[in-house]
């Protein structure tokens, strides 16, 4: 047994199979081809995936592993695994610990259950899963887990990891292409960097175990505005309690034992509200570190008698959850290429970088929408705590003014008045914005990065990473193109710079979002202004988006027509459950027990009257309950009937259950609502958001 870590550097990764621990257990030969196949995508021979399962099963059973699993990330959004145990038989009883190559790197797991968005009615209901070697085998639960793509028995992606890695290839080689345009002969491969800030709720299990809406929805369907919300703003980065930073404590020790680089943590906006933000890294394993941080927030959480809620919006009336997804590209040589620099050609390929990602996301804003829809982020997206559902981008004001002064041939106006020569001159140097002024962007620059910021808390970030370095490669493809072409480079890319900001401008907005003239403004400018899921999901399958992303191999047409499916049905289960979760509630707990008080009020009025005392409290509220228990009965009623009628078409059944069911919704919740101000705290049936947001 390898003994327990003391120090944090011992500590961190202690749990992952890493480079290092490869390096030392594996033959020279094994190794060099691995880094092969990690540096080039060449495959491994069967002979040297037996030796590199051999050296990880010895590894993993001295970290008191029994078990292995191939750990996948189907289009559930959460993560699968299939545990087997090591043993094999060797006859008399006895059994020794075993591990394949072919255990490794294929998997065979049954693929019906998993939603397949149509894929698998034409194929068979099989799955497999490959060894993903670009992510390292980690230990969680006493089980090795081997990160895996998941795919159809004819080869088609059901996951999020495979048109991830796909995406990462395609923007690396179209990167590399303009690279060389600015002389760089030394960057091999150029790696999307993301960091996923990740916020959280935590609130007392015992609450938690009271609320059959958190239960089956993660996030509550009734509950009456606390008399305290979120106003004094006194949650804020404010002193975390001793409860929460245990829990902290616990998580990130968690975090860094599987090898996620847990750094930031602090209080947000909401009372129970957290973040937690990892340092970043290459999006493949910035994706599978968010996905096992959303789990390990849970479990640990467990461990303190808390629950995490990953739900955009657990409760109405305070902020809900965002996940901020900051993206930029680096090189193998260690650069970042949304840096600007501090040449005159650094700083012109900086610009075309930047020109590329704004015509990109002028051009697939719809897109871009479409990957943070869904049910959940429906409550958040133009609701004046997230951005609005219009995608553009922040520039801040030194590098806007620095676009415009390009866009116009104007006068630049930093120390010295001048214009700005793409390719001679430099940039002024831009400040990296750290202030929060600009939070109502949905996509903000912020001074080497950007960062995306509608993303939901509880969603998997793949999709929008995926879609963020398919059109980001998409741009740089067309701009080599030319440029490859050019007589004169500096000439051509200066023109090419300023017609592609000029082009592309409507999408830069440095204003506040939460502003109602902005979506006004944004209409004028041409935007998409996809309000809600129903609206934004379509745009998935538009015939532009269909052929970005068959051109580039992304998705074939069947894969990214079934994704668009998967959303699709998941958008009308999503709130069927919360619908038949509500009508459960009010049947159950709401009418029995506010019924209840009204007759003990009444009875209470009569004994009263009968000695011919005051009971007009008694009476009006009775009254007042009584009038709203019918209403709501009347609403629920209507509730379940609609529920009955919605289509069986899924595109017909996601506006049906948008138009009809949400409002039936809102129309209920309101009556139980002025029901609970009224109603005695001992008769109502669960712990109100008083109860729950201040458990301490
Ligand atoms: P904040 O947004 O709270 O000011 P930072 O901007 O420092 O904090 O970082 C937020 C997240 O962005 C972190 O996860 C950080 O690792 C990540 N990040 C920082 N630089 C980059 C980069 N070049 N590319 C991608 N992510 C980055
Ligand atoms: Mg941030």
């Amino acid at each position: 047994m390898t003994t327990t870590p003391t120090t944090m550097p011992e500590l961190f990764g202690s749990l992952v199979f890493t480079e290092e621990t490869m390096q030392q257990r594996l033959s020279p030969a094994s190794y060099k081809a691995w880094k092969k196949c990690i540096t080039d995508g060449t495959s491994l021979d069967i002979s040297i995936a037996n030796e590199i399962a051999e050296a990880m099963k010895q590894w993993a059973v001295e970290h008191g592993a029994t078990h292995f699993t191939h750990w996948f990330q189907p289009m559930t959004g959460v993560t699968a695994e299939k545990h087997d145990s090591f043993i094999s038989p060797i006859g008399g009883g006895k059994i020794v610990m075993e591990f394949s190559g072919k255990e490794l790197v294929r998997g065979e797991p049954d693929a019906s259950s998993f939603p397949s968005g149509g894929l698998r009615a034409t194929f068979e209901a099989r799955g497999y899963t490959a060894w993903d070697p670009t992510s390292f085998a980690f230990i969680k639960d006493d089980s090795l887990c081997i990160p895996t793509i998941f795919c159809s028995y004819s080869g088609e992606a059901l996951d999020k990891k495979m048109p991830l890695l796909r995406s990462m290839d395609l923007v690396s080689r179209q990167a590399v292409r303009i690279l060389r345009l600015f002389g760089d002969t030394e960057t091999k491969r150029v790696v999307p960097q993301v960091g996923p800030e990740q916020e959280y709720f935590l609130i007392d299990k015992r609450g938690y175990a009271q609320r059959e809406d958190l239960r089956m929805c993660g996030r509550t369907l009734f509950g009456a505005k606390p008399p305290k919300g979120q106003e004094l703003e006194d949650h804020y980065f404010g002193a975390i309690r001793p409860r929460v930073a245990a829990y902290m404590k616990e998580l990130d020790e968690e975090l860094w034992k599987v090898g996620v680089l847990s750094k930031t943590k602090h209080n947000e906006v909401a009372p129970c509200q957290h973040e937690m933000a990892p340092i970043f890294s290459d999006a493949n394993t910035a994706c599978d570190h968010n996905q096992l941080a959303m789990e390990l927030m849970k479990r640990v959480a467990d461990h303190h008698d808390l629950v995490c809620l990953l739900h955009e919006k657990p409760f109405a009336g305070v902020n809900g959850s965002g996940k901020h997804d900051n993206w930029s590209l680096g090189t193998d040589t260690g650069k970042n290429l949304l840096k600007p620099g501090s040449t005159p050609s650094q700083n012109a390929q900086f610009l075309l970088f930047l020109a590329a990602f704004i015509k990109g996301v002028d051009e697939y804003q719809d897109f871009l929408r479409a990957t943070v829809a869904f049910a959940g982020n429906d409550h958040r997206l133009g609701a004046q705590e997230a951005p609005p559902a219009v995608l553009s981008i922040f520039l801040g004001d030194e590098l806007n003014a620095v676009v415009e002064s390009i866009i116009n041939g104007t006068e630049y106006t930093d120390a010295g008045k001048r214009t700005l020569e793409v390719g001679v001159d430099v940039l002024p140097a831009i400040r990296q914005d750290n202030t929060d002024r600009n939070r109502t962007s949905p996509m903000a620059f912020t001074g080497n990065k950007f960062e995306f910021r509608m993303l939901g808390s509880s969603q998997s970030i793949s999709g929008p990473n995926i879609a963020l370095n398919t059109i980001m490669a998409e741009e740089l493809e067309q701009f080599a193109d030319q440029l490859e072409k050019a007589k004169d480079f500096t000439s051509e890319l200066q023109i090419l710079i300023r017609k592609t900001f000029s082009e592309h401008r409507r999408i830069i907005f440095n204003g506040n979002g939460y502003d109602d003239a902005w979506i006004k403004e944004a209409e004028k400018r041409g935007l998409s202004n996809l309000t809600s899921t129903a609206d934004a999901l379509p745009a998935y399958t538009s015939p532009k988006n269909i052929e970005l992303f068959t051109r580039h191999g992304i998705y074939t047409k069947s894969e990214i027509e079934a994704r668009a499916e998967i959303h699709i049905e998941n958008y009308t289960t999503t709130i069927s459950i919360e619908a038949n979760t509500m009508v459960d509630m009010i049947q159950h707990q709401i009418l029995p027990a506010v019924s209840g008080y009204a007759t003990d009020l009444s009875e209470r009025a009569n004994a009263k009257a009968a000695i011919g005392a005051a009971c007009k409290y008694e009476t009006a509220t009775a009254k007042k309950i009584s009038d709203l228990t019918d209403k709501l009965m009347e609403a629920e009623e209507k509730l379940e009937k609609d529920l009955g009628k919605i289509p069986a078409d899924s595109r017909k059944a996601m506006d049906f259950t948008h138009k009809t069911i949400i409002s039936d919704m809102v129309a209920a919740r309101k009556y139980a609502d002025e029901l609970e101000s009224l109603t005695a705290k001992d008769y109502w049936p669960f712990p109100v958001y008083s109860d729950l947001l201040f458990y301490i």
